[in-house]
């Protein structure tokens, strides 16, 4: 039986709706273009990426494989070029400029890498926490801010303002302040870029004990290649895509995969297929319980 067009829209939009389920995120196939001077960068090349409700995730990825468009895009900064993107059930493509600003304000918190760039320097910390509470019009603030200043450590510097604070004091005031709205989830982009080994482990903590305490869903860009053993899924970004995950459960090592998208793609690490000259095209075997990849014989390549 032949379908009507918009019976096929009905049901590619519903096919759309069922991907990931009820996760908290979900990208699928998300594409950002930049375009400057004419010039095209494709930031992100058709990202998929579920993550649930009160996950803590690291994303790694070398300088320029997109990970920072990538949190622009889910704290409604940035919009993107196509696919699909939706934070608890909100689609940010299809937001209005009026639901953006609610999205922003009460659904996700941002910390920025640069310390100055979190907190304002002429108020107090207690003082940048309440602020986001009193643009809100929320009562019981002093309380609030009390309580979250507390439950992250810094509870001693609430009388100060930012330049009497450390580096590692500021972004974990950044994160009382990204929590005061209640949002569902934060996003940190680099938030220990600028601070040092000891210090970076207190504000993961601090995120940690947010999102453990709080519940809040948590995704952190680092460059901190030893956060994949403090946290239990480490996702990888590669040329605008997520190429692997790692995975650590309780007392165990981090056992590190490749993501297998939809389709049935799969990025292959770079070391291994220069080890073995893997170049165009593999050869693919189908084991009992493995596949098998080997490099296409000179012989097969030339065709002869
Ligand atoms: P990362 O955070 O992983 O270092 P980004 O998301 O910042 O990567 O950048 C991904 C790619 O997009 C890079 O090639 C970068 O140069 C480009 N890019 C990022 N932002 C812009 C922009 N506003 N205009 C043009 N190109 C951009
Ligand atoms: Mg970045």
């Amino acid at each position: 039986m032949e379908q009507t067009l918009s019976e096929l829209e009905n049901q590619a939009s519903q096919e759309k709706a069922a991907f990931g389920g009820d996760a908290h995120i979900v990208c699928d196939n998300l594409v950002r273009i930049y375009k400057t001077e004419g010039v095209e960068v494709v930031a992100l090349q058709g990202l998929d990426l579920l993550i649930d409700k009160g996950e803590l995730v690291a994303i790694v990825g070398a300088s320029g494989s997109g990970k920072s468009t990538l949190l622009n895009v889910l704290s409604g900064l940035d919009v993107p070029t196509a696919g699909l993107a939706r934070v608890a059930g909100i689609d940010l493509l299809a937001m209005t400029a009026r639901d953006r600003l609610r999205y922003r304000r009460d659904v996700v918190g941002f910390i920025w890498q640069q310390t100055a760039r979190n907190l304002l320097p002429y108020l107090t910390a207690r003082e940048n926490v309440e602020l986001p509470l009193r643009l809100a019009g929320k009562r019981g603030r002093a309380q609030r801010s009390r309580s979250l200043l507390d439950l992250l450590g810094v509870d001693y510097c609430a009388d100060r303002k930012p330049a009497e604070m450390s580096g590692g004091e500021q972004q974990r005031v950044a994160i009382a302040v990204a929590l005061a709205n209640s949002p569902q989830l934060i996003l940190a982009d680099e938030p220990t870029g600028e601070l040092d080994s000891e210090t970076s482990g207190l504000v993961f903590e601090a995120l940690r004990t947010a999102n453990k305490e709080l519940g809040v869903t948590v995704v952190i860009v680092t460059h901190d290649s030893l956060v994949s053993e403090q946290v239990g899924r480490t996702i990888g970004i590669r040329d605008g895509r997520t190429s692997s995950e790692t995975l650590r459960r309780d007392g165990e090592h981090a056992q590190e995969y490749a993501v297998l998208d939809r389709v049935g793609r799969l990025q292959l690490p770079r070391d291994f297929t220069n080890a073995l000259n893997m170049e165009r095209r593999v050869r693919l075997e189908l084991e009992s319980d493995h596949i098998g990849v080997w490099p296409s014989s000179p012989k097969e390549e030339t065709g002869e």
